[in-house]
Parts: structure tokens; C-alpha cells; sequence
């Protein structure tokens, strides 16, 4: 075993990013505009602000601004739990027996296990800054809600949270951790608002959606004073928080002068992966190096490989502004599916983009496969993966069994984006042989297709 390079390499707090840093500004073909859903035309600073926070849309609209440094309280905040590891997977090799070079960089090291608190704690502090009494937002898996609930409470807001109703129920630990921050947790679609009303009489026993929970987070947050929405993926400013991720792992790896091959995140809207790839990318789009980049998905929830890339509404209410992404509809509800966090009908604008471009790949994996390869990894690793993550496990685990057969000696590094702790009842299923791998029919998927907006 060449140990050459530790099992875990850590950064000192000195060496941390101190600016994230905007993909977008390397992009020739910028990520399409967010549009006005009444209009069609694209949404100005001051519409968005009424529902954003300012700074964060001033973030979310520049495309140019290469770095937006890292405010100092927020900095501080990150010194508690990152530098997160970049670890040598040895172990998984040797399992394998690999001519791979396996690395992971591990983002489930904080209270909320998962990269989410990266972007809601920035998110926080902005809302902060601005005076604003507290923020609204849903929740699928929970991961988010809960890191928002402790970011709202380190600086003292009030946290409204979503969470799709099934998780709700299948997770109610997940609902205890963001109670023991302070935030209010409603199962959605509820009766509290006007479009879970609308939702609940068209669809009633429904277990819910991201795109249903976004729809009532955004009309609280715009019929409360003081109140705005924030979103814990797929726009630009939660990228742009994430970069961090992939900083941090560049940093890592240039100390060691370990220079990647593939690069492999998970997707559901795209933040953990926009974050691991942008400096990578940033490269890529200047002709200074070259990566295969691999996007994962679960093949219940296809949008990357199945979608269509297209303008469509972000919330299954139609509340808000449309969004050009790869998308399955924003009336898909992917059946039951354990990856929680993966389950967005939609993909973030700057990802679309560069999938579009031929800049990246993606692929889908079916449920079963993710858990196998979850539960290969929990016993030699000795973490035990986030269903979410486990996507890129597997992932990982193939091009490292492909190297075996053609004895290529590549480096992967992949994001390992959270534990799966509160998932234990996936597990149970999977165990239980219960665990089932229902893929959407062509027809299925061209019906919401359809139903797409014509935007010209
Ligand atoms: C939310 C989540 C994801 C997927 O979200 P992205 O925005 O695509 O990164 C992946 N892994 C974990 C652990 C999550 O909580």
C-alpha cells in the first residue's frame, strides 16, 4: 500500500479558501436568465428582491464576478467544522482490488450531515445583514431544513421550514433536529397556504414534492413582513457558496500534486457537484487542464439523462420565476425513491448549461445498485453514506472496476456529500429485500413533458 499520501488530508485553517468563487464568470455560454413566469422577460434585481435577500441576488445575477470574498463571520462559522478531509480511499482500493487512485472528499462532518450548511449558513447571515426578522423555505429530505434551522439560530432568525410530506413522516428525527434549533416544521402541501390548499384538492392523499413544499415556502415568505425565501440548491448563489467544496479539495490535491482524472457528485439540483467541479471546470472552460466530470442521478429521477433541456417553473404551484434547465416537469413526483435529497424535478441553470455544452456527462443509477454499493462502501470506509452520496459511490466504484479491466491507473475523486444516519429506514428496506427500483416509462415522462411552458 502506498501511503505516500495520508489517509485523510486536512488543510490548517490558514490554508482555507477565503473568496468563493463564480463559474460562471469562465463560462463562454452563460446559464440562461431566470424569467418572469407573466412576462418572459428576465427577472430584474429588484423583482427577485422581493423574495430573495438583496445581497444573494445580486450573487444570483453575476455572471462576471470571478470571486466574492468570504465574509469574516461567515468564515468563522466554516473554521468549526471545515476544512472537511479529503480522504484516500485505501481501504475501498484494496477491497476492489484497484489499480484506481480513490479520493473522497467527506462534507458529512457538521451537526446536519450534509454539504448543505455551507450555503445555509451564508444564506443566513445575508438575511441577517439585511434585518430581516426570519426566512421561509421546504425541506425534501431534510438535510437542508436542518441546516438552515442551525444556521437561522446561530444568528437568531426564525426558521419556517416545509418538509415534504413524506419525509415527514419517514423521518421524524430529521423533525426533532430542526426543533431543537428553533424552526417551525409543517408537512407539505398543508392548509396553511393557499397553493397546498390548491395542491390538496387537486391531489389529495398526496405525499408531496420539493416542487409543492418550494410553492408555500415562497407565498409565506412574500405575505409575511420581514420574511424572505431561501433556497438550499439548483441557483446560482447556492453554486457559488458550494465552490468552497471544490476549492478546498483543489487545494488539497495541488499540496500533494495529485492531479484528478474524473471527478463524481451526485445530483439532485446540482449544488454539491457545481461546488466540487467549479475550480476543476474553471480550468476546463480556460483550457488549462482537462477532467471527465460525471453527473449521477437516480434513475427514478432522470432529469440530466431523460429531460429535456427547456424553460420551466421551479415549484409545482408555478409561484416562481422560470428557470432553463434539464427538467422532467415541474408536475413530476417521482415515485417513493430513498434519496430524498435527489429527487428535484429540475437541474441547476449553470449545470444545464454546461451538460448542454458537452462539458460534463451524466448518467443514472437504479436504487438497488446505489444501496449495494452504500453498504460496500459503509464497511471498508467506515462512514456510513447518505443515500444522496451513495450515487457517487457507485459511480466511483464502476470507473474503479473499469480500471481494473484495462489496468489504468486513474485518479477519481468523488463528493461524499453526507451520512445516512436518519436514512436508516432505506437501509431497513434494502436489507429487507423490500427496496424497489420503479424506472419512469417513456410515455410517463413525455406526458409531463407536454406539459412543459412554451416559452419562445
Ligand atoms: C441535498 C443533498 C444532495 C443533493 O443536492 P445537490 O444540490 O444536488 O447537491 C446530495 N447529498 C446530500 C447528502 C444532500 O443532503
Amino acid at each position: 500500500m502506498n501511503t505516500k499520501i495520508p489517509y485523510k488530508i486536512y488543510l490548517n485553517e490558514t490554508e482555507m479558501p477565503t473568496a468563493w468563487y463564480n463559474l460562471r464568470a469562465d463560462m463562454k455560454n452563460k446559464p440562461a436568465p431566470l424569467l418572469n413566469p407573466g412576462t418572459h422577460q428576465p427577472m430584474t434585481a429588484q423583482e427577485l428582491g422581493g423574495v430573495f435577500c438583496e445581497e444573494l441576488v445580486k450573487q444570483e445575477l453575476d455572471n462576471d464576478t470571478p470571486f466574492f470574498e468570504i465574509p469574516e463571520e461567515i468564515r468563522n462559522f466554516y473554521k468549526m467544522y471545515r476544512p472537511s478531509p479529503l480522504v484516500r480511499a485505501y481501504c475501498l482500493e484494496e477491497k476492489l482490488q484497484t489499480p484506481a487512485k480513490i479520493y473522497y472528499k467527506f462534507e458529512g462532518n457538521n451537526t446536519s450531515g450534509s454539504h448543505k450548511l455551507n450555503s445555509a449558513i451564508a444564506q443566513a447571515y445575508y438575511a441577517k445583514k439585511q434585518g430581516l426578522k426570519g426566512v421561509t423555505t421546504e425541506t425534501g429530505a431534510g438535510q437542508w431544513g436542518t441546516a438552515l434551522s442551525m444556521a437561522c439560530s446561530y444568528f437568531n432568525l426564525d426558521c419556517k421550514v416545509f418538509m415534504v410530506k413524506c419525509s415527514y413522516e419517514q423521518k421524524p428525527f430529521r423533525r426533532e433536529v430542526m426543533r431543537t434549533y428553533g424552526a417551525s416544521v409543517t408537512p407539505s402541501p398543508s392548509m396553511t397556504t393557499e397553493v397546498g390548499k390548491k395542491i390538496l384538492a387537486e391531489h389529495p392523499g398526496t405525499t408531496g414534492s420539493l416542487g409543492c413544499a418550494i410553492s408555500e415556502a415562497v407565498e409565506v415568505a412574500v405575505t409575511n413582513e420581514g420574511y424572505r425565501y431561501v433556497l438550499g440548491s439548483v441557483l446560482n448563489q447556492v453554486l457559488l457558496h458550494q465552490s468552497v467544496i471544490g476549492l478546498e479539495t483543489k487545494i488539497a490535491l495541488d499540496k500533494y500534486g495529485v492531479k484528478p482524472d474524473i471527478i463524481i457528485g451526485c445530483a439532485g439540483g446540482g449544488s454539491n457537484l457545481g461546488g466540487l467541479i467549479a475550480p476543476f471546470m474553471g480550468e476546463k472552460l480556460r483550457g488549462e487542464a482537462n477532467y471527465r466530470i460525471i453527473a449521477v442521478e437516480p434513475a427514478s429521477c432522470p432529469s440530466f439523462t431523460r429531460g429535456k433541456y427547456a424553460y420551466d417553473f421551479c415549484d409545482t404551484g408555478m409561484v416562481c420565476p422560470l428557470a432553463k434547465m434539464y427538467t422532467l416537469g415541474s408536475d413530476f413526483i417521482p415515485s417513493a425513491n430513498h434519496a430524498g435529497g435527489l429527487r428535484y424535478h429540475g437541474m441547476s441553470s449553470i449545470l444545464s448549461q454546461l451538460y448542454d455544452d458537452g462539458l460534463m456527462e451524466a448518467r443514472s443509477v437504479k436504487q438497488t445498485d446505489v444501496f449495494e454499493a452504500a453498504e460496500q462502501f459503509a464497511r471498508v470506509e467506515g462512514i456510513l453514506p447518505a443515500p444522496e452520496s451513495a450515487h457517487a459511490i457507485r459511480a466511483a466504484i464502476d470507473e474503479a472496476l473499469a480500471c481494473k479491466q484495462t489496468g489504468e491507473e486513474k485518479t477519481i475523486v468523488f463528493g461524499l456529500t453526507g451520512t445516512g444516519y436518519f436514512d436508516m429506514v432505506a437501509y431497513e428496506k434494502f436489507h429487507e429485500g423490500q427496496m424497489d427500483d420503479y424506472i419512469p416509462t417513456d410515455e410517463e415522462l413525455a406526458s409531463y413533458a407536454a406539459r412543459l411552458p412554451k416559452i419562445d
